[in-house]
């Protein structure tokens, strides 16, 4: 997708530190981490958002939650972590490309809105 950042970040185009890969999914840290670990769990194929999700391309979430828990074991967020994904304007969605925040390595504030 031309002028998504994320498709440009999987393409290589923008560089990212990355977590983990494969052919269907990229982690990689955010650029402006919110708690001391904050990484993004996104599909390779892009999708904008959890409101364009729908029975024939939602199999990748799964798959993403997968990893989401291997990533967390990874980086050490024993102790719990917050799986986040905003949407649209209202969410606070900021990239239109389908992501997951991870975020974790302290104990996050209670409130979720
Ligand atoms: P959201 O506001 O939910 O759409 O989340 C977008 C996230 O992408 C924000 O937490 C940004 O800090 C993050 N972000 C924006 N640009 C980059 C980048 N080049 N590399 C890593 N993370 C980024
Ligand atoms: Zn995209």
């Amino acid at each position: 997708m031309e002028n998504c950042l994320f498709c440009k970040i999987i393409a290589g185009d923008i560089p990212s530190t990355k977590v983990y890969e494969d052919d269907k999914v990229l982690a990689f840290r955010d650029i402006n981490p919110q708690a001391p670990t904050h990484i993004l769990v996104i599909p390779k194929e892009h999708i904008a958002g959890v409101d364009e999700l729908n029975a024939e391309n939602a199999a990748v979430v799964s798959h993403i939650f997968v990893k989401i828990a291997e990533i967390a074991k990874q980086e050490g967020l024993s102790g719990g972590y917050r799986v986040v994904s905003n949407i649209g304007e209202d969410g606070g969605q900021t990239v239109r490309h389908l992501h997951f925040h991870i975020l974790g390595g302290k104990k996050l504030h209670e409130g979720m809105a």
